[in-house]
């Protein structure tokens, strides 16, 4: 079974510039931008450039340089906001929802970083 990309949700969009964003970082691979919707005082989203849907699309299809660049994008956010305990922040949380028991609601495979509050349990539902 492949993967079934929709190049019309609304991350592509985004990626294409046809809907605007609160960028936070833009590299080689990939992308970040503030949440329309936080959920907490840091609320930033991060996505790869390349159309993969979640991420065991992500990570079993996504080239070396892209993974690298992605997983580097995040860290580097973290102590850009001040979240990490390294840049004096008090942590953080990465979400990443896959399908409909993960409750994915884009199916462009993102990444959640969330902080700059207590966030409680990991599932309240
Ligand atoms: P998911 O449930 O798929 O993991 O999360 C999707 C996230 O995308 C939600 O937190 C939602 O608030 C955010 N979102 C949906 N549409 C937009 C948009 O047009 N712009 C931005 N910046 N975030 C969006």
């Amino acid at each position: 079974m492949a993967y079934e990309y929709d190049s019309e949700n609304i991350f592509a969009k985004i990626l294409r510039g046809e809907i605007p964003n609160s960028t936070v970082a833009d590299s080689a691979h990939s992308l970040a931008f503030r949440d329309i919707a936080p959920a907490a005082p840091e609320h930033i989203l991060v996505i790869p450039k390349g159309a993969y849907v979640n991420f065991d699309h992500f990570g079993a299809d996504a080239s070396d340089a892209e993974i690298v660049d992605f997983s580097r994008m995040i860290a580097k956010i973290t102590r850009e906001v001040g979240v990490a305990e390294i840049s004096g922040g008090e942590g953080y949380r990465l979400i990443t929802n896959a399908g409909a028991h993960g409750v994915q609601d884009v199916p462009h495979f993102h990444v959640h970083i969330l902080g700059g509050r207590r966030l409680g349990r990991m599932i309240s539902a």
